[in-house]
């Protein structure tokens, strides 16, 4: 297993400060969307995460969008894209999680 298999990418924005320029959007559209509100919110799995928003609505972001979401984190002018790292559990080498593997046998 490579490292980049052990965590994945959480998003989430903070709407109080985003200024609806679209810069997120056009980077990972995928990932953005901005609605009627000309406000931006994060999208899993082609579904918009607008309620509650916020820190409250955390996007798992596909591996293919990490680079162009930490892109328009960077470039954000509202400062309002927050990246969030998640370990995710070691796999044992049939594939199965490792955490509470029974070690029965004897
Ligand atoms: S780049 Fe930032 S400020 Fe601009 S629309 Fe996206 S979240 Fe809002």
């Amino acid at each position: 297993m490579n490292a980049a298999s052990s965590a994945r990418l959480l998003v989430w924005i903070d709407q109080d400060l985003c200024t609806g320029d679209g810069i997120c959007t056009d980077h990972a559209p995928e990932v953005f969307r901005i609605l009627e509100d000309g406000i931006a919110y994060v999208v899993e799995d082609n579904v918009v995460l607008n309620d509650p928003g916020g820190s409250g609505s955390l996007a798992v972001v596909p591996q293919r969008s990490e680079k162009a979401v930490i892109d328009s984190a960077g470039e954000c002018p509202g400062e309002c894209i927050f990246i969030e790292f998640e370990e995710l559990p070691e796999l044992d080498r049939a594939g199965a999680p490792a955490v509470g593997r029974s070690a029965s046998g004897a």
